[in-house]
């Protein structure tokens, strides 16, 4: 037991400056349930809590929280944009070539930037966002001759 309690969805959305929304609580709460999920994946998580939003509602929604601090985008080169709800602690993600599927690899160093740049070429270098690519266990485990 800590003194302070964790907040609600709610509060966390005020605390971040941001005007309260029954659309905002479910995306935010669908985002953190869920595991890297598209926007498609998003939308339908919502719905099923608050019936009908559109997809529209969504995307403004995304950006809101997203420039807010509560979610993270993330831009695989080769697949769709997901988000996030582990923030702020500069983990990293591997993604398996052959379904796409995504999963977090905590940082090394534990603060950004973990990687020291060969070359910074003068500039003051705050993070370093990796993506690590190879076959997940269900694909390398895929039957072969
Ligand atoms: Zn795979
Ligand atoms: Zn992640």
């Amino acid at each position: 037991m800590t003194a302070s309690q964790t907040p609600t969805t709610a509060e966390e959305l005020r605390g971040a400056g941001l005007r309260v929304t029954a659309a905002r609580v479910a995306l935010l709460e669908t985002v953190r349930d869920g595991d890297h999920l598209g926007v498609e994946a998003i939308a339908s998580g919502v719905r099923d809590r608050i019936g009908h939003v559109s997809l529209q509602a969504v995307y403004e929604a995304l950006h809101a929280l997203t420039a807010a601090g509560l979610l993270r985008r993330l831009e695989p080169p080769d697949g769709p944009v997901r988000f996030e709800g582990r923030v702020g602690d500069n983990h990293h993600h591997v993604v398996c070539r052959s379904c796409g599927v995504v999963a977090d690899v905590d940082c090394a160093v534990g603060e950004a930037p973990c990687l020291t740049a060969s070359d910074d070429h003068g500039f003051a270098i705050d993070e370093a966002e990796v993506i690590y690519w190879g076959l997940c266990p269900a694909c390398s485990n895929a039957p072969s001759s």
